[in-house]
């Protein structure tokens, strides 16, 4: 018989009765199981348990034989009531025995029975049981009887959840021991530590409404402030261009204001739940059948509106939007689904110990400031959110890209020791800091970092480094809302050199273009980015954009010595022309009065191998050279610098890579011209010692790799370094790759090679 339309409500009512009632978890459950049956005029009406090894027990039931509960279990997907749990989807059959899952147990004397309506209970996408109602008669199960029954499932959930039903070992042990969940390192570490999700999840305590016109005007408020939130995030000028979190905010947009979804809540509504019970009833009902879908295109939209869902709970609770503003643990370890820069730097940097993003990759701009920030980071981390709750212990490992979550005792010792051995080296390091960095005999070589943000800053004094040997000028304009003007960048410059206190800073002119896009500039998509239109043929194309950073430079370093470094330069004619614009402005700075910089000096960067078969011409002209081996390297091998695939395949040992840094070398040396590299090949030990041998004394790196090259050229004889690595360059036949020798010859002569220290990647704005 189909219910009334106050059947429902009715229901809720006596349930929310029965929850308030004295007596244990078990007496309960045979109340809830009694209602249903008498409300539903149904037959029978049981409970089923998920065990820890997915089998399925039958725990309490009106009208089946009472000696059968606690005694039928059921395997994992044995019968309909496994499947069930299995598929998370409500089954309803006027003749449940014809159906081939059907599995009988005499036990329980369900002969008799036909028809049947199983729905899953479950809470956060967890299955935790299956509550079944059964008839004599064959009939198929109205719609709305259907929908009662997943709505008290919900309730029932969180019975469950609560832990108060003896032998039910509760929600974390359904919902899975430790898993772990794989993704990229973005910024390497290690951390332990507890979840908190960035954007907190609300946990729907309060299901029962009895006020219908209370909890439809709550809804309704709620959905016009995220309708409102989300056209905000659209105009939002940061966002406003093309690409992909575009896109995503226009879906959520359009589920905003979906008919079908929001029609749903408000029905809910309409059978006595409040507005957060409803929101969280329609998640439900959508959660596992999507997500089991096998198209990643259903999959990611049900996301978005578990998202969207999720943002509602927030605003029925008033809670803020990320957790950035609330009391956060100790040991943070932030989960997120998409996070942008600034929202990371909200964070209280003291309590952030580790960040796990399931969307963002290496060339996302929060990866560059986790990086910056020194934080344990790993991206690309598929379905975390799912996996996580807040409070959670977890364990970043961002060597390895594996967030271990939940972890065992064994594994948390493990990662303990790991943690602790890391410390000691990186004491070790620190006593290093404020020793100059000369070999043993005798040689002087400058180690700098790399920085690109104010925030790096600090790495600087904490390293013990020389100076910025590469500062990224285009990293704060990727993280900027909008176009930085010129006093915004003045401020910015000022600040760096401010911070870096009289040490050397290398400014790199704007690298940008290609995919580098900044997403408040109109820029095309190309095909060949790395290839295509980007630093230095952009600045001399776009004179505005390029000569106002130059003005801000120049304005920064007022009485203080500035260094220009120009990107990408592929032939001579290229670096005369933005030689002859810096100098324009300098003429034109001295013309309005503007304080001048004590020195200025213009240096090319080496990337692009055409400059080697004009070496000469460029040492003629330019200030200094600085070889940008990460480009250099890349377009040497034609081989794509982002690509996983093929990551390690050519060596920056190999003969190609040293033939063409001898011949720089041996160039700087004819023209007594500054040389110095600043890639990533200068970040590990083994490639320093080979840089030094061939002639280089100032290399610029991560900042984490300033200790264990350090170590390595306090070790290092230079002169006998360069003896071998001469003969070895100069000896014909068939070697292909320096590395084995100079790991040989480092074990030989003791110099200390940190294997352990894994090179820290770094980091690649785009
Ligand atoms: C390089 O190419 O080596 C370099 C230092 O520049 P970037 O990594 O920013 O391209
Ligand atoms: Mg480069």
């Amino acid at each position: 018989m189909p219910l009334s339309d106050a059947g429902p409500r009715i229901l809720l009512r006596r349930l929310r009765q029965i929850m308030a009632e004295p007596g244990s978890g078990q007496e309960r459950l045979d109340k809830i199981v009694r209602q249903i049956a008498n409300l539903m005029v149904a037959e029978v009406c049981s409970i089923y348990i998920r065990r820890q090894d997915g089998s399925l027990e039958l725990f309490a039931t009106e009208g089946l034989n009472p000696a059968a509960v606690h005694n039928t279990h059921m395997a994992r997907n044995e019968g309909l009531v496994g499947m069930i749990a299995e598929n998370g989807e409500t089954v309803n059959l006027p003749d449940a025995r014809s159906h081939p899952s059907f599995s009988y147990r005499p036990e329980t004397g369900e002969e008799s029975y036909h028809s049947f309506l199983g729905v899953p209970v479950q809470r956060g996408g967890i299955v935790l049981g299956v509550l079944v109602v059964q008839n004599r008669t064959q009939r198929h199960y109205a719609s709305d009887e259907e929908e009662a029954l997943q709505t008290i499932a919900m309730v029932l959930a969180e019975h469950l959840a609560s832990g108060d039903v003896q032998g039910v070992s509760g929600y974390a042990a359904a919902r899975g021991r430790s898993p772990i969940v794989k993704g990229q390192p973005l910024s390497d570490g290690i951390a332990l530590g507890h979840v908190v999700l960035h954007e907190p999840r609300v946990v729907v305590r309060n299901l029962f409404g009895d006020d219908l016109k209370l909890e439809r005007r709550r809804l309704a408020r709620a959905i016009r402030t995220l309708r409102q939130d989300i056209d905000r995030m659209l105009q939002r000028r940061d966002i406003a261009g093309p690409g992909e979190h575009r896109d995503v905010l226009d879906t959520y947009r359009m589920f905003a204001r979906d008919s079908g979804w929001i029609g749903k809540m408000r029905e809910a509504i309409e059978k006595g739940l409040t507005a957060e019970g409803a929101v969280e009833r329609v998640r439900n009902d959508t959660r596992v059948r999507m997500m089991r879908h096998a198209d990643a295109f259903w999959r990611e939209r049900f996301r978005d509106l578990d998202d969207l869902s999720d943002r509602l709970l927030r605003h029925l609770a008033g809670r803020e939007a990320t957790a950035a503003g609330e009391a956060l643990p100790e040991d943070t370890i932030l989960v997120a689904r998409t996070m942008g820069p600034a929202e990371l730097l909200d964070y209280d940097r003291e309590r952030l110990r580790g960040l796990v993003i399931e969307e963002g990759g290496l060339a996302s701009h929060v990866a560059i400031v986790a990086k910056a920030l020194g934080i344990p980071a790993i991206g690309q981390a598929r379905r975390i959110i799912e996996a996580v709750e807040a409070g959670d212990a977890a364990i970043v490992d961002a060597l390895e890209g594996e967030v271990h979550i939940r972890p065992t005792a064994d594994v948390i010792a493990a990662y303990s020791d790991k943690v602790r051995f890391r410390a000691r080296r990186q004491k070790r390091y620190a006593g290093l800091r404020t020793d100059p960095a000369v070999t043993r005999d005798g040689e002087r070589v400058r180690l700098n970092i790399n920085a690109g943000l104010t925030v790096d800053m600090p790495h600087l004094a904490q390293s013990g480094a020389d100076g910025i040997g590469l500062f990224r000028t285009e990293i704060e304009f990727m993280i900027a809302p909008s176009l930085l003007l010129r006093d915004r960048q003045a401020a910015i410059y000022k600040r760096i050199l401010d911070a870096a206190g009289g040490r050397p800073v290398v400014f790199r002119t704007l690298d940008i273009g290609g995919d580098k896009l900044l997403p408040y500039l109109a820029q095309e998509k190309e095909e060949n980015p790395s290839l295509g239109w980007r630093a230095l043929r952009m600045s001399l194309d776009s004179q505005a954009l390029f000569r106002t950073q130059v003005r801000a430079l120049i304005k920064a370093a007022a009485g203080r010595d500035l260094d220009f470094m120009l990107p990408m330069v592929t032939t001579i004619d290229e670096y005369d022309r933005a030689r002859a614009l810096i100098e324009a402005d300098l003429d034109w700075s001295r013309g309005r009065g503007w304080p001048q910089p004590e020195r200025v000096r213009i240096g090319a960067m080496l990337e692009v191998p055409s400059l080697l078969f004009d070496i000469d011409r460029l040492f003629a002209r330019a200030d200094f050279v600085s070889v940008g081996s990460n480009d250099l390297c890349q377009f040497i091998y034609a081989s794509d610098r982002n690509n996983a695939r093929l990551a390690g395949r050519y060596d920056t040992l190999g003969m190609p890579m040293m033939r063409a840094l001898d011949l720089v070398a041996a160039a700087a040396r004819r023209h007594d011209k500054p040389l110095a590299l600043c890639g990533e090949m200068a970040s590990r030990p083994l490639e320093a010692l080979a840089l030094i041998a061939l002639g280089f004394r100032s290399i610029s790196m991560a900042p984490a790799s300033i200790g264990p090259v350090k170590a390595m050229v306090l070790s290092l004889d230079a002169g006998r370094a360069t003896g071998l690595v001469r003969r070895l360059i100069d000896e014909p036949g068939e070697r292909a790759s320096l590395r084995d020798e100079l790991a040989g010859f480092a074990l030989d002569s003791g110099v200390e090679i940190d294997d352990m220290a894994r090179p820290p990647r770094e980091r690649r704005p785009a």
